[in-house]
């Protein structure tokens, strides 16, 4: 008998250049991160991927991860020296 669920799997680790996050005012690196949603078997094993790879930022204060959009560059506009 399978046990079949849904996941989302992360990977990455990779610091990027300091940002200031709007939602807990953190200025620092974040921390870049992939994510794909699959479906599991045993809760651990992915077997099938359901949605595209998803490029997320993480802060590393309040651990909220922020979606990074390619065609909506929310974290550029946040760089520390970029705003006016
Ligand atoms: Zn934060």
């Amino acid at each position: 008998m399978l046990i079949i669920g849904i996941r989302l799997f992360f990977w990455g680790s990779q610091l990027s250049q300091a940002v200031r996050w709007a939602k807990c005012g953190y200025a620092g690196p974040f921390t870049q991160k992939k994510g794909m949603r699959f479906i599991t078997v045993f809760f651990v094993i992915p077997v099938i991927p359901i949605s595209g790879v998803m490029h997320l930022a993480e802060c590393q204060r309040c651990k909220t991860r922020y979606q990074a959009n390619a065609s909506q560059p929310v974290l550029q506009e946040t760089q520390i020296g970029r705003q006016s």
